[in-house]
C-alpha cells in the first residue's frame, strides 16, 4: 500500500489551489513542476512567476535548498490521505 499525501499548488509557492498527490515530497514537487509548466503553456499568466522561481531553484542549489527543505518539512508534517 502506498501512503499518499496531498499538497496544493499554493503550499508550494504557486497561485492556485490545484491539488497535488504524492508518496514523497519529491513526487509532489515534481507534480507541481509539471502543473506549472502545463498551465503556463496553456497561457496562464499567474503561474509564470512560480514557474520561473521553480526553474531558478535548480540553477541555484544553495538558495533553492532552503525552499526544498521547507517543502519537505511541510510534507512530512501532513497527515496521510
Ligand atoms: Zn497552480
Amino acid at each position: 500500500m502506498r501512503l499518499m499525501k496531498t499538497m496544493t499548488c499554493n503550499q508550494l509557492g504557486g497561485p492556485c489551489e490545484f491539488v497535488l498527490h504524492g508518496n514523497t515530497a519529491d513526487e509532489v514537487i515534481k507534480a507541481q513542476d509539471k502543473h506549472l509548466k502545463e498551465v503556463v503553456a496553456a497561457g496562464d499568466k499567474a503561474h509564470k512567476v512560480a514557474l520561473k522561481e521553480m526553474k531558478g531553484r535548480w540553477k541555484h542549489p544553495i538558495s533553492g535548498m532552503a525552499w526544498y527543505r521547507t517543502a519537505k518539512r511541510d510534507f512530512a508534517a501532513l497527515p496521510n490521505d
